[in-house]
């Protein structure tokens, strides 16, 4: 798995490694090299924020360890990053039931498809809930990878309430034992108050309705959409408490970087990334190893 990702980030790792490497050329630890240091975090999609509190962590980590030379700078660099991304795993909860939330586009429906596999493959059964009800095509979509996996679903006709569609699925994975229910939602964004009144409605209804179920809800975000992933991560959360995030199309993008904002501000693991459209292409991620493949 580990190799999987550092083959396939490879765009990712190989820019940054660039930058920081040019930063080598530096004689002195003075400005110029801190501003150097802060635009190339900025440029590898490191928020601006994180990458202010990364360079002032190393100002004082250099001054504390009396650090001299660039290559230790660097050194300490990797150790403050890997400490950023260190926030504890949130693991599902079996059995549960999962709201798969997302603006559309972002690879949700496969992500879906590729999550029921990899539960179906651990021997767990699972359901799944077409509750994006505004595009006929979506709930197509999801029908069509219940049957290839074999996996039971819960739809309506679209138009219809996406509230009574989870209702009914909590109480058709209720009656029918099982594992997990994974909940597909609308993700149009040119409504933004809307969707999320609607999502947080969803939420409320799956405490409500619950039972012996535990709520893990998940966002899905776009690699390739750089900063922006770290904006729907912070809008999203407001609405509904996310457990994980799952990133897709890691591969062949060089904007991985946006992982690194997104768990030191929101503290929210990275649960998989996708590394391609087939259902082995979800892996699972640790973000250590993460900082660890952008130094190689
Ligand atoms: P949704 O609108 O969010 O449900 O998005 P879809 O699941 O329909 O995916 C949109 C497109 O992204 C499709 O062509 C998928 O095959 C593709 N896709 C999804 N995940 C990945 C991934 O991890 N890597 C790549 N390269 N493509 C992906």
């Amino acid at each position: 798995v580990f190799k999987k990702m550092r083959d396939r980030v490879s765009s990712t790792t190989k820019k940054f490694t660039e930058k920081i490497n040019h930063l080598l050329y530096y004689k002195e630890l003075d400005e110029d090299f801190f501003e150097e240091l802060e635009e190339n975090l900025i440029l590898s999609d490191i928020s601006v924020n994180t990458a202010e509190m990364i360079v002032e962590e190393l100002q004082d980590g250099i001054k504390a360890k009396k650090i001299k030379t660039t290559e230790s700078v660097i050194e300490e660099l990797q150790n403050i990053m890997i400490q950023m991304v260190d926030i504890p795993e949130a693991p599902i909860h079996f059995p549960a039931i999962s709201l798969i939330v997302g603006v559309n586009g972002v690879g949700k429906t496969t992500t879906i498809a590729k999550l029921a596999q990899k539960y179906k493959d651990e021997g767990k059964k699972v359901m799944l809930a077409a509750a994006d009800t505004f595009r006929a095509a979506a709930v197509e979509q999801l029908e069509t990878w219940a049957s290839r996996i074999g996996v039971d679903i819960v739809t309506s006709r679209p138009g219809a309430d996406p509230a009574s569609v989870v209702f009914d699925a909590i109480h058709s994975a209720q009656a029918k034992n099982a594992d997990v229910l994974i909940c597909d939602t609308a993700g149009r964004l040119h409504n933004k108050v809307n969707l999320m009144n609607e999502l947080n409605k969803l939420n409320r209804i799956c405490e409500r309705e619950k039972g012996e179920y535990n709520i893990h809800n998940v966002l899905v975000v776009d690699a390739t959409t750089g900063q922006n992933a770290l904006m729907q991560a912070k809008t999203f959360n407001d609405a509904v408490p996310l457990s994980g995030i799952i990133m897709t199309k890691l591969d062949g993008t060089a904007k991985g970087g946006v992982i690194i904002p997104i768990l030191n501000e929101l503290k929210i693991p990275i649960e998989y990334v996708g590394l391609g459209e087939k259902a082995e292409d979800l892996v699972t991620f640790n973000a250590k190893d993460f900082v660890e493949v952008l130094y190689q």
